[in-house]
């Protein structure tokens, strides 16, 4: 991969080159032809057979649910409701006789692969359908589907949960969070057990990722297991994978929450926050780059000081949206800005920037040197994890306030009560500079724009540093870039 070499800095003035912010936020016409235009149909079909072994066509409803319910709350709209409810009956019309919901063969179930990872988001669905709906069945279907499960992998079941699915059970242990909302609509103890034993197992467990351990001793997550180079096809013993790693400890949090309530274990809360924030921390220090991505190969590789080097698929768009998500978790129960402040870097540069020019899908490695590239199937399907990943980032967004507005194309960016607010256009380029860092880059090829040598002038330490850190240039800087076209 070249690395063009660059240019100088240019400084400008802003005044008189200000762009509206919808411009950079781009929500309506990604709502339309990304979130409403979207067909469901194939991503249902899949529950009606059961030959899989391996792969993971389950993720991708549970997924486009988890933002469409809430943006489809917050902005009604007949089509994407229509799809919304077909799409859900689709999948209560596939649950089988015992419970069992997904597209695994019976002698596969609940083990290898990612069968329990698709239940998960499987439950994400049923949960959110019903909240959109308040009907019995969907509650019914997931309570179903989670006692199966139990019946495979909880408490007294055939097998252990962390011994099942991808990297080092962390992909099944993941379920920890939908079960955690099961048992907060139902208030039933059998999903708080079971629960209790998915964190036991993934957080302490000798021969498991040791999450609770390892964070707390300070293992660096970038280090949390035997590197065997292997990367994806290392399934079994991987501790980095950063999605995976992420969601587990974002269900931790709230399982703490549900036990807060009750007043019980409140050492055990606060050794699992602790735990958490510890593995945050490391994340915001030691992998997360200048325009708030991370990771090399979707595993945690201490990227944030290799960051003017190349590296093979930057940035996972699932990675972005699940950072995000575990930093506004962590702003809302430490009210601590930094987390807000990472979110907003991550959100207005790599995940803004990781929407193709048509608005209609999500890059799956917007990466640092400008090329973005996206799946263009998974498990041979239409579609990919980020890009059904993708609205996700804009419900955060919203719920945060980082954005807002009544209708989808009246949203935009909110400015920062700090008054961090310009946008700057040139030569169809839109700059976008806000709260500590930060530049979004849209135009027309939509790439993003970074030559990593402009950073160069920046580097302290060994790492690049945000523009805010170098003090006073934010709002007189502009950045000569060249965009790449999408591709
Ligand atoms: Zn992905």
């Amino acid at each position: 991969m070249k690395i063009r070499s660059l240019l100088s800095v240019l400084v400008l003035p802003v005044v008189g080159l200000a762009a509206e912010p919808q411009d950079l936020v781009r929500f309506g016409e990604t709502y339309r032809n990304h979130l409403v235009a979207m067909d469901t149909k194939p991503l249902t079909d899949v529950f009606a057979k059961h030959e899989e072994t391996s792969l993971w066509q389950t993720e991708f409803w549970g997924k486009y649910m988890h933002s469409a319910v809430p943006l489809l709350k917050r902005f009604p709209n007949a089509e994407l409701e229509r799809h919304v409810r077909e799409s859900a009956k689709a999948v209560m019309d596939a649950q089988l006789a015992d419970g069992y919901i997904g597209n695994y063969r019976a002698a596969n179930r609940a083990q290898g692969g990612w069968d329990v990872w698709g239940i998960k988001y499987t439950l994400m669905g049923l949960l959110y359908y019903h909240d959109l709906t308040h009907e019995e069945r969907p509650l019914a279907c997931a309570k179903r589907l989670a006692d199966w499960l139990i019946g495979e992998v909880g408490p007294g079941g055939k097998r252990r949960i962390v011994k099942t699915g991808c990297y080092a059970g962390m992909a099944s242990c993941s379920v920890l969070e939908p079960i955690v909302w099961l048992h907060r609509v139902t208030g039933e103890k059998r999903y708080l057990d079971f629960a209790a034993e998915i964190v036991r197992e993934v957080g302490y467990d000798a021969d498991g990722p040791r999450l609770v351990t390892q964070a707390l001793q300070g293992v660096p997550v970038a280090k949390r297991g035997p590197w065997t180079g292997k990367w994806w096809s290392d399934c079994a013993t991987n501790m980095m994978k950063a999605y995976e790693m992420m969601s587990c400890y974002q269900g931790m949090l709230e399982y703490c929450e549900v036990l807060e309530k009750t007043g019980a274990q409140a050492d055990e809360v606060a050794k699992l926050r602790r735990a958490a924030t510890m593995m945050a921390e490391d994340v915001l220090a030691h992998e997360i780059n200048v325009i708030g991505g991370g990771g090399s190969v979707e595993f945690w590789f201490s990227g944030a000081s290799k960051e003017t080097k190349p590296h093979a698929h930057e940035s996972e768009t699932c990675v972005t949206i699940t950072w995000m998500r575990l930093c506004e978790k962590l702003y809302r129960l430490t009210k601590d800005e930094k987390w807000l402040a990472a979110f907003r870097r991550s959100f207005f540069n790599v995940y803004l920037g990781a929407i193709s020019p048509d608005a209609a899908r999500f890059a799956s490695y917007p990466s640092l040197n400008g090329k973005r590239t996206f799946f263009r199937s998974h498990c041979n399907m239409a579609t990919d994890c980020c890009n059904q990943n993708g609205m996700r980032g804009f419900v955060s967004a919203l719920d945060l306030g980082v954005i807002a507005g009544k209708t989808p194309d009246e949203v935009r960016a909110v400015v920062d009560p700090r008054g961090d607010w310009k946008t700057v256009r040139k030569d169809g380029h839109v700059a976008f500079l806000c709260g500590e860092l930060v530049m979004s880059f849209v135009g027309e090829d939509s790439a993003l724009p970074l030559e990593l040598d402009h950073f160069d002038v920046k580097k302290e330490n060994g790492r690049l540093v945000p523009f805010a850190a170098v003090g006073g240039r934010l709002y007189r800087t502009w950045m000569e870039v060249v965009c790449h076209p999408w591709d």
